[in-house]
């Protein structure tokens, strides 16, 4: 096993991280930009490295600083986290290069879904069901026109680089995707430098349910079921639950099925994420994350295990050491994603933390970096605070979570708690009954 990790991230992911590593008797290494000096994983890891000024591109995504930080600590292995070069298949091979073990999956495999366009080429070979559009990028005008009137409008145009929903376009008649396909091109250059992109079929009303799969070295690959993403805005998930209200066991059961085989087949390793689009009883595919996921939590609740632990673990060489049959499902659980931003305009509200208190109680989990006195620095992301909760079925994880919330003080900051005290209170959300547009509506209602 691992004597020291390091710990390439920040906010409440870190923390995580770290604590995991605490757990297993791992010492940790935090790495953090000037404006991190006083953030909790920095206080609580048994060393901390500065790495650089606050712009996340000279610190948290500087490759050359993070190593040596490791190299100077004498880390055997780095958790890349969520976001920043956590899927930079890039970073993953120097990172072996020079010696460390990635917690995480092959370079390869990163490089491999990280290219929208090849992953989807790969889980089709791996029998993956995928939405029906472009089978590969759409170079001109042309072919995106040509495209579309066999694939059928309405059509969406995605960026190959894709991710956080940038670049994404619908375009519903030809006029319209002439003006889609441009946009989308120049967002997605803007954002990640790359204006490659392809169509898919808009689907009209469907839900997000996405596999978590954990795969070691060996062979063994076990599904750890479903969580159910559908309510987002602007195509980024603002509360998650597990199992989804939406699928029966049979469902369930195939899909798990299928994402099993299809990793077993692309010889995956470690944890990832296939997610699909759920719409009249068929599952499309979409993407594959090849890290662990910010609503990973609401996983080990219904199963008891520990992603992280086992991403370890299963970075360390050690066999999973159990089978699909010994996982065991039990009860529900919700995530709602907590941001620094105001709950109307959704502007972000970073600032001083005047006075907190987390919720507590049986079922109540808060994964948060926060504390009373706290600054939260405005380069980063606006998640502050992750809120669990969980119960023996999805009502009492319901009652459960209406009451956290109503005891969650945050003071000093405006917080999109409001929203998700609204959310729990409404009638479509309680019945389960909601696909990846409703969230928005819900929204607009209320602004
Ligand atoms: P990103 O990597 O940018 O997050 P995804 O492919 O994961 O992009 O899609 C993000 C969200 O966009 C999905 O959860 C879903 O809400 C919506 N979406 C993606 N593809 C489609 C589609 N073909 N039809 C309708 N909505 C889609």
């Amino acid at each position: 096993m691992f004597e020291k990790v390091l710990i390439a991230n920040r906010g409440e992911i870190a923390l995580r991280i770290h604590r995991a590593c605490r757990e297993m008797g791992i010492r940790t290494v935090a790495v953090h930009s000037t404006a991190d000096n006083d953030a909790m994983h920095v206080r609580l890891a048994d060393e901390a490295v500065c790495i650089g000024p606050p712009s996340a591109k000279d610190s948290y995504l500087n490759k050359a600083a993070i190593l040596s930080a490791a190299t100077i600590t004498g880390a055997d292995a780095i958790h890349p986290g969520y976001g920043f070069l956590s899927e930079n298949a890039d970073f993953a091979q120097m990172v072996e290069e020079h010696g460390f073990a990635f917690i995480g999956p092959s370079p390869d495999h990163i490089r491999m879904m990280g290219d929208k366009i090849t992953a989807k080429q790969a889980a089709k070979s791996a029998g993956l069901p995928c939405v029906p559009g472009s089978d590969g990028a759409l170079d001109t005008e042309e072919v995106a026109l040509a495209t579309a009137e066999t694939v059928g409008y309405p059509v969406l145009i995605k960026a190959t680089a894709g991710g956080g929903g940038k670049g994404m376009k619908v375009a519903r008649s030809a006029d319209e995707l002439r003006e889609a396909y441009r946009l989308a091109r120049n967002e997605a250059k803007a954002a990640f430098g790359n204006d490659e992109v392809y169509m898919e079929k808009y689907l009209g009303k469907p839900r997000h349910i996405e596999m978590q799969i954990l795969a070691d070295n060996y062979g063994a690959v076990v599904h750890l079921g479903e969580r159910d993403c559908s309510l987002q805005r602007r195509h980024q998930k603002v509360l998650e639950e597990a199992p989804s209200p939406a699928l029966n066991s049979a469902q369930r059961e195939r899909i798990g099925e299928i994402a099993r085989n299809a990793v077993k087949k692309l010889g995956y390793r470690n944890a990832g994420t296939l997610e699909f689009l759920f719409e009249n009883g068929e599952f499309y595919f979409i993407e594959m994350n090849t890290r662990l996921q910010v609503e990973h939590p609401i996983t080990e609740a219904i199963t008891g295990i520990d992603l992280v632990r086992e991403q370890i673990r299963i970075a360390a060489g050690a066999p999973l050491g159990y089978g699909q049959e010994d996982i065991r499902f039990q009860g529900h659980a919700i995530e709602c994603r907590i941001n620094a931003e105001d709950p109307q305009t959704f502007i972000p509200s970073p600032g001083r933390i005047v006075g907190y208190h987390a919720p507590g109680g049986l079922g109540v989990r808060v994964d948060s970096g926060m504390y009373a006195g706290y600054r939260i620095p405005p380069h980063y992301d606006s998640m502050i605070a992750k809120l669990i909760v969980s119960g023996n079925s999805r009502n009492e994880a319901m009652m459960r979570l209406r009451r956290a919330l109503g005891e969650y003080v945050i003071d000093g900051i405006k917080t999109t708690l409001p929203l998700h005290q609204r959310l729990v209170n409404d009638s479509d959300f309680l019945n389960g009954d909601y696909d990846i547009h409703w969230l928005e509506k819900f929204v607009e209602q209320h602004s």
